[in-house]
């Protein structure tokens, strides 16, 4: 039996377990939300998804009520938008959130919000917190004075990608992230993953390598397959096509890795438009790097192997598979170093 809920009274299906949240949002129903993510879960933080859910007194959060059979929501009542204009008035307020220059800009959820809720400027003057920015990492920067407290961050380190890294210090209005016991991100066991920055709904964890390299609206996007091992992490390259560089990458919320990625993956993406990287073969003539055609280096090393082969015997040579290469290209170097030279010294760059 189909069971069905009803939003602003439009009768849509849901599947069992579900919350109001997850139910809405398959049916393509807008309810806003800053601290839920599918792979964190429920928090009931933020407050943003309230709602007024008929038989039960006062608002109720979305994302950690279970939706029933028959049930009956209201997503915009006056009640609820003003609520939620109080909220987004007060994560505005207590922060740092100046868009124009934020690197997140048109990606931050709550930018969305105050845009969806029509609030222009923050409607109460709070101290900003005195927190500073912490750059100490190669690769993720985070600046706390943006930080709305949502807890993705924390939970994703804990329990999506198991590092156990972030944690919340403190209470109250003290309360702030922290990498283990309050280090400095370098100094801490941060294996530099980016999960938490992918998570983050606003701009204070961020990608170091790409700050200042443009916009979200500026850059293409590329849907591919990591480049390095043999997993086959789908990902997302964010391109500016007319410097010819990779700006970006983020993890598509995919089988095998569900947004997750490792440091090299999504973070080693300069070698594409690197002036350094090799584009034709070279052979050494002379102590120095030459360059010639496929079929000279080709046969030059065909030559060299036999000589080598005929003179030392077939122990003295060697092959790597690779991570990086189809199962028929390496089937092939498996073959060619057995059945043609006549050594079982193949190995595979994993084990590098
Ligand atoms: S980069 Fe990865 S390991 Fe480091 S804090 Fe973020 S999620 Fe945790
Ligand atoms: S750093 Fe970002 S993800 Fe973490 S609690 Fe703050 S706003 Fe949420």
């Amino acid at each position: 039996m189909t069971m069905k809920i009803t939003f602003d009274g439009r009768e849509v299906p849901f599947e069992q377990g579900q919350t109001v949240l997850q139910a809405a949002r398959d049916n393509g129903i807008y309810i806003p939300s800053l601290c839920y993510h599918r792979k964190t879960g429920p928090a009931g933080r933020c407050r943003l998804c309230v709602v007024e859910i008929k038989g039960m007194r006062g608002l109720q959060t979305a994302c950690t009520v279970v939706a029933a059979d028959g049930m009956d929501v209201q997503t915009a009542t006056p009640l609820v938008l003003d609520t939620r204009r109080m909220i987004v008035n007060l994560l505005l307020s207590s922060g740092q959130h100046n868009c124009i220059s934020c690197e997140q800009n048109s990606g931050c959820e709550l930018q969305d919000a105050a845009y969806r809720l029509g609030i222009e400027t923050p409607a109460f003057v709070i101290d900003e917190p005195q927190l500073p920015k912490d750059d100490s990492s190669e690769m993720v920067v985070r600046d706390m004075r943006k930080c709305i407290q949502c807890g993705r961050c924390v939970a994703g380190c804990k329990s999506v990608v198991v590092n156990e890294v972030l944690e919340f210090e403190q209470r109250g209005n003290d309360a702030k992230v922290v990498c283990d016991y309050d280090l400095p991100m370098a100094e801490s066991t941060c294996v530099q993953c980016g999960e938490c920055s992918q998570l983050c709904p606003v701009g204070a964890i961020i990608d170091k390598k790409s700050i200042g390299m443009g916009r979200e609206w500026e850059l293409k996007t590329v849907n591919t397959t990591c480049p390095y091992c043999g997993v086959g992490c789908q990902l997302t390259m964010h391109v500016d096509e007319a410097k010819n560089r990779i700006v970006k990458v983020t993890g598509r919320e995919v089988l095998p890795n569900d947004g997750m990625l490792c440091v090299k993956g999504r973070y080693g993406f300069e070698f594409p438009s690197s002036p350094k990287r090799l584009t034709h073969p070279m052979i050494k003539k002379n102590g120095k790097h030459e360059r010639v055609s496929w079929d000279e280096a080709l046969d030059y090393t065909a030559d060299r192997i036999k000589e080598i082969v005929a003179r030392d015997g077939p122990g003295v040579f060697s092959a790597f598979g690779s991570g990086r290469i189809t199962n028929e290209n390496n089937y092939a170097i498996a073959k060619f170093t057995r059945a043609v030279i006549k050594t079982n010294n193949v190995d595979h760059c994993a084990r590098t």
